[in-house]
């Protein structure tokens, strides 16, 4: 005899009808229904039953996919106060991984972090003591999107040392482990570091790896804004696979580029580097489809440049949005003059070459990760404009790789690297975090003259099962997880 309430009747909360699902496994198009239930995708297949189901959305015609995974972001305070979201969900980005580049916002509690930190928001946003608080608090307003923390070394170097410019002491440095140890307990996925930056440039390798020890321990993640992207970047990557190596753990290059035009080209000693090693230990990269960087306002970055742009200046607000050099004339300031008046500022530095930009995002291990900062007032269109560029640019107009393969890297691939359990993949069981978009219509409107433009094409976007967009509006639907990381998740 059945009994009723051993086997209750799995329906759809929503069911897509006739959609063009791509995987994100990198297999290829298939048209199908897709049934989601309590905040998992619950079928895949043909004509399945909409009985029951809240919402059935009309796909034909539209491709169905995972939600993007924005591997490389600053949003670590962004979220705090705009729980909306919508620089990312409108771009179809269910997650973010957050404290790149050495920064995250916790756990530092400072009334005037010095740069770079500053880019990630104001010293409001500087007010937990662990990292756990800062986690707490996503969970108690949580987002539009999934987080997957990372907590920054140059973080705890400025809570823990009094002087930034040597190396840490063996009491600092045990202080910072022990934040680091504080912090993968709490739900960090691994640490970021940045030693291209005032912070942590004198901090040593020996430095970096006996702080770094609980990500070892605890399999963890070490990601890099590598020491040199310009002349030295060799030794730089050297640097970083060796750490990688001494804590036996995935290394992630951040927006791996080679910069200043002696370096053009480069990339394929680069890559060949990277390649190589990959046989002999884990790694990924991540970079975004623009040609130009942005980051604080340094001399050495504007010498590389072909143009740079002020973003933002507390020394001189009239500068944002007016190139760097056209401003030493008309002020009649040398570099170091200019400087001086303008910082603390940031900048967008046109420092790569085209082709470079493109074989990096080809290369297999390549994920996107779209770097923005997020409360710059003018900031570098790649906040608004990675993905749907990526599709746009890289998929529909030159071929560069398929919708397949792209999807696989904003998606799939993210996820196996990051120790997403169930995520990046259309399947029965895997969380219900999806995008709906027109493939032939999906576009960046967001330039570096207009940076704040919602793209065009994204009709739809689901995080854990709820709506959070819907044609150009965000909605308060809130569903957003703070992550935790499976590193057998593959
Ligand atoms: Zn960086």
């Amino acid at each position: 005899m059945s009994n009723p309430k051993q086997a209750p009747r799995r329906h759809a909360d929503i069911l897509f009808r006739g959609a063009t699902v791509v995987d994100g496994t990198g297999a290829p198009r298939r048209t199908a229904d897709v049934a989601v239930a309590q905040g998992r995708i619950l079928a895949v297949g043909e004509a399945l039953d909409a009985t029951g189901a809240q919402e059935v959305v009309q796909a034909r015609g539209r491709v169905l996919a995972p939600g993007f995974i924005d591997t490389h972001t600053h949003d670590d305070g962004y979220l705090l106060v705009h729980r909306g979201m919508e620089p990312k969900i409108s771009q179809g980005v269910t997650t973010v991984v957050t404290g790149n580049c050495g920064i995250s916002v916790a756990p530092l509690v400072h009334d005037d972090p010095p740069q770079p930190l500053d880019l990630m928001g104001p010293p409001s946003l500087f007010r937990f003591a662990g990292f756990g608080d800062w986690l707490q608090a996503l969970r108690d307003a949580p987002t539009n999107v999934n987080v997957a923390p990372l907590v920054g070394h140059s973080t705890l170097r400025v809570k823990t040392m009094q002087d930034l410019s040597r190396p840490a002491t063996p009491a600092e440095t045990e202080a910072m482990r022990e934040e680091v140890e504080l912090a993968m307990r709490a739900g960090a996925f691994g640490v970021s570091t940045g030693t291209f930056y005032p912070p942590a440039a004198a901090a040593t390798e020996a430095e970096i790896i006996a702080v770094c020890e609980p990500v070892r321990r605890r399999r963890g993640i070490y990601s890099t804004h590598l020491r040199d992207e310009t002349d030295d970047i060799v030794p730089a990557i050297e640097e970083a696979l060796r750490i990688g190596r001494a804590l036996d753990c995935m290394v992630v290059f951040s927006h791996h580029k080679v910069a200043g035009k002696r370096n053009f080209g480069r990339s394929r000693e680069t890559l060949g580097l990277l390649g190589q090693a990959s046989r002999l230990q884990p790694l990924c990269l991540d970079c975004h489809p623009y040609p130009a960087t942005s980051t604080m306002l340094r001399l050495d970055r504007v010498s590389q440049a072909s143009r740079t742009m002020i973003t933002w200046s507390k020394g001189y607000p009239e500068a944002g949005g007016r190139d760097f050099h056209e401003l030493m004339r008309t002020l009649g300031l040398d570099e170091q003059g200019l400087l001086e008046k303008l910082r603390p500022a940031a900048a967008i530095y046109f420092v790569m070459d085209e082709g470079d930009v493109e074989r990096i995002a080809s290369f297999p291990l390549t994920l996107f990760g779209s770097d923005g900062l997020p409360f710059d007032p003018r900031p570098h269109p790649r906040q608004w404009g990675t993905f749907p560029r990526i599709l746009a640019r890289m998929v529909r107009e030159s071929g560069l790789m398929t919708l397949e393969q792209a999807v696989h890297k904003m998606t799939g691939l993210a996820a196996r690297q990051y120790g997403l359990a169930q995520r990046g993949r259309i399947a029965p069981g895997c969380h219900a975090d999806l995008v709906l978009f027109d493939a032939d219509r999906v576009q960046d409107r967001a330039t570096f003259e207009d940076p704040i433009q919602v793209s065009a094409g994204i009709d739809g976007v689901w995080v854990n099962g709820r709506r959070v967009w819907n044609e150009g509006r965000a909605l308060p639907a809130y569903s957003g997880q703070v992550l935790r990381r499976a590193p057998d998740a593959a």
